[in-house]
């Protein structure tokens, strides 16, 4: 069948994306489904910062790309027993391949297979069902979310209930996921500790709402941006401040567990000093991979601290996306609010330039 899709053709790390309009809305052909994969009609898409990355090469993938990984939609074709036509579906990053090591015992969001097959740009089981005028176009994290339809592994799906908006669905399958599995999972936060959130996007926002619904004592936002600052205390935060705002002084005990979702080696050093002894530094955010950051190792050791690393929020998707939504409709996860506002397709580089400029969290790509 023939799709309409946001393609990258090459990388540019000139701003403003607008003028440069590195993603072509473009006709290519998608192949049916094979054995153990979906056909999707996407619904609900959003615009993500690792989208970002990718055009502005911060994180190299090969091109050219259908871009988008956040997204839910519907079922119009199963080669999989487990999921049937008419199904809704949030769409993960990570395919699970459900037979590798890190699959086996217990986290598919390190799966090996999968780590090969989004390096490689292809699904999960190998090659592309996306091409154009018989090139093969890459997938983006076996998703490619920037399309009307998507072929796709029957491991990137969570099948969700259909009460749930697709809008909201959508950004189940990464910035909440992400932030609230920080949280969740790799921090474990506890009531009444005090979590720090550097960068205000949807991953950290999203952490924001997930340590409230944590139970946590005191959540402190931090942001250059003062309309996200102002969000982020009505979804959860008790203090926000500018970067520049954070200093020891305010906070001489220090902070229980801090998350970096900003992408900088620089803050995360930050984020590391300001944890207290046996707290935790979580790194959510992607610097480039040339960064490298200095930390004091003495503070590991002499003060049990931890510096960890928190990919797909250390997530188990089959199992975490249902109690995220349980929270959710409990009121307790308040995503709706991520939503910043929607754009037609069509307008895809002015929504990276918004995203760039840092004044959206999550944007939303609605198809009919
Ligand atoms: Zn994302
Ligand atoms: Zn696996």
């Amino acid at each position: 069948m023939k799709i309409r899709a946001g393609v990258l053709i090459k990388s540019d790390a000139s701003a403003p994306y607008l003028t440069s309009r590195p993603l072509e809305i473009l006709e290519l052909d998608l192949e049916g489904p094979a054995e153990g994969e979906l056909l999707i009609r996407i619904r609900a898409a959003g615009v993500c910062h690792s989208d970002l990355s990718v055009v502005n090469g911060t994180r190299p993938r090969p091109l050219p790309m259908a871009l988008g990984h956040e997204c839910a939609g519907v079922v119009l074709e199963s080669r999989a027993d487990d999921v049937n036509v008419g199904d809704h579906v949030v769409l993960t990053f990570v395919p699970r391949c459900s037979s590798c090591s890190a699959c086996m015992s217990g986290r598919p969001a390190l799966c090996k297979e999968a780590k090969r097959a989004n390096g490689a740009g292809e699904l999960l089981r190998g090659g592309h069902r996306l091409s154009r005028d018989g090139v093969p176009i890459n997938h983006h994290l076996g998703v490619s979310a920037f399309a009307d339809h998507a072929v796709v592994d029957r491991g990137s799906v969570v099948v969700v209930p259909k009460d749930i908006p697709f809008d909201v669905a959508a950004l189940f399958g990464c910035a909440v996921l992400t932030g609230a599995g920080a949280i969740f999972n790799t921090a474990r936060v506890q009531p009444g500790q005090t979590v720090a959130v550097w960068g205000l996007g949807g991953v950290g926002m999203a952490a924001v709402m997930a340590a409230g619904a944590a139970g946590a004592g005191e959540v402190i936002a931090i942001d250059p941006d003062a309309g996200k600052r102002e969000l982020a205390l009505q979804v959860g935060a008790t203090t926000a401040l500018p970067p520049e705002g954070f200093t020891r002084e305010l906070f001489p005990d220090g902070v229980d567990v801090a998350i970096e979702a900003v992408g900088s080696s620089k803050v995360l050093a930050t984020a590391f000093e300001s944890t207290t002894p046996g707290g935790m530094t979580v790194s959510v955010g992607l610097p480039h991979p040339t960064e490298l950051m200095s930390i004091s190792p003495l503070q590991l050791v002499a003060e049990s601290r931890t510096l960890a690393g928190s990919y797909l929020g250390s997530a188990d998707p089959e199992r975490d996306i249902p109690i995220m939504i349980d929270l959710w409709r409990a009121g307790r996860l308040p995503v709706e609010k991520l939503r910043s506002r929607d754009v037609p397709l069509d307008d895809i580089n002015l929504a990276m330039d918004e995203l760039a400029a840092g004044r959206v969290i999550r944007q939303l790509i609605i198809f009919d």
